[in-house]
């Protein structure tokens, strides 16, 4: 059976990113940059003042010189005229320095009396100016392509005057939820049927990684509704469906979208949980069968699809951050399948600790409350001592950091 590492490889090898489209750019943040992109002036644009204080030339002065102020600039608002040789221009933080001063002494460094100013302590030449083009040079590289947008490159990239950007889109997720035991969550479940809770854990978690969610409602497990359904699947950029992927009696997805064309890259990976997850392609559109079992679900969400969803939104490394944790209980090894074991993060000291979920069954709803990461254990691993520094899949920080 395809090992984990080799079932990445073949999805990665098999999506692309999506097409790169202009977008604004405050609607830009969190998508990927598909080109470089190059200040359109200087930064500064003239030589200002760091400080709120005093402006004049280092040439005119010397400890305990008294200069006059001859006028004021202030952000917005610069001095028109001549600074005469010998005085001093009251000045405020981002104001522009006249072309006649060099040097700034801030308000708390001096005396003032009267109209004038005078020095209390040296000063060096040219400090407290910021000058012309010292952030950047019209023209520089500021960003790369493949470079993800937070809020530090967006204000970047405004202050460079770049008001549209070309990135990859967020991609667009359809789920399809199968079985004939489902109803939906306003519904009261009658005998032998339950909510269609995969449809909420799938729908927060992709919105929790930034993509677009289409949801197809449930389809019975029955050819016609099946193929209906997924067939309106195909208009998202990725199509993720929950259960029906085993070898059950009902189990229909895989054989209903064959009779969509659908090329199976692969089915089956030796993990645990998650063994029956289906990855293939109808065109370009990456499909995943994900096997109808919560924790199965989830586990096969993040450890395939999310990977997957990063592709196509043009990140250079799409595979899920590592974090080096301490386990807070020992965890046995020897497992014929990679495992892969939901826990919880809580700061502890220079690490991490990771506490396993109690619950780990696949049909375990609570597994993944709390959950921040999940602990491989690779195939005939040794058992895993409590204290033992291991490697987890991180999905997020305790505590409801970001
Ligand atoms: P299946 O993979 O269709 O055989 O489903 C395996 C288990 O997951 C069964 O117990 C199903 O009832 C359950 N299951 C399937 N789909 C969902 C869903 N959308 N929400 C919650 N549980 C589900
Ligand atoms: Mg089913």
């Amino acid at each position: 059976m395809l090992s984990y590492d080799q079932a990445i490889k073949l999805i990665l090898d098999n999506i692309s990113p999506l097409p790169a489209l202009e977008k604004p750019l405050p609607e830009a943040c969190g998508l990927v940059l598909a080109t470089a992109v190059s200040a359109r002036w200087d930064l500064p644009s003239a030589d200002n003042s760091a400080m709120d204080g005093f402006a004049f030339k280092f040439a005119d002065q010397s400890p305990g010189s008294r200069l006059p102020v001859v006028g004021h600039s202030y952000a917005g608002h610069p001095f028109a005229e001549k600074v005469a040789q010998g005085s001093a221009l009251r000045i405020m933080t981002g104001a522009p320095l006249p072309a006649d001063c060099d040097t700034v002494v801030p308000l708390e460094d001096v005396r003032e009396e009267g109209e004038c100013i005078c020095l209390t302590l040296s000063v060096k030449p040219g400090q407290h100016v910021r000058r012309a083009g010292e952030e950047f040079r019209h023209d520089e590289l500021l960003l790369e392509a493949g470079t993800c947008l937070r809020a530090g490159e967006i204000g970047l990239l405004a202050a460079a005057g770049i008001n549209q950007v070309k990135v990859h889109p967020a991609p667009r997720v359809a789920i399809l939820s199968t079985g004939d035991e489902l109803v939906e969550l306003d519904q009261q479940p009658g005998p032998g049927q339950i909510i269609n809770s995969n449809l909420h854990l799938l729908t927060a978690r992709l919105r929790e990684v930034g993509a677009e969610v289409v949801q197809l409602g449930i389809a019975a497990d029955e050819e016609e509704d099946l193929d209906q359904r997924l067939q309106a699947g195909l208009q998202a950029d990725l199509l993720l469906t929950s259960g029906g992927v085993s070898v059950g009696d009902k189990d229909q997805v895989q054989d209903a979208l064959v009779r969509l064309g659908f090329e199976k890259i692969f089915w089956k990976v030796a993990i645990k949980p998650g063994k029956p997850v289906l990855f293939g392609k109808i065109g370009d559109k990456p499909i995943f069968g994900l096997p109808g079992n919560p924790a199965a679900t989830a586990a096969t969400c993040e450890i395939f699809t999310l990977p997957a969803l990063r592709r196509l939104a043009g990140h250079s490394d799409p595979l899920p951050p590592r974090l080096r944790v301490r386990l807070k209980e020992k965890i046995s090894g020897g497992g014929k399948r990679q495992t892969f074991l939901w826990g919880g993060l809580q700061p502890d000291g220079d690490y991490f600790l990771f506490t396993p979920s109690g619950r780990q069954g696949s049909g375990q709803n609570r597994s993944l409350q709390g959950a921040c990461a999940l602990l491989p254990v690779t195939i005939g691993s040794p058992d895993l001592e409590a204290g033992s520094l291991v490697d987890v899949l991180l999905m997020r920080l305790p505590s409801g950091h970001p």
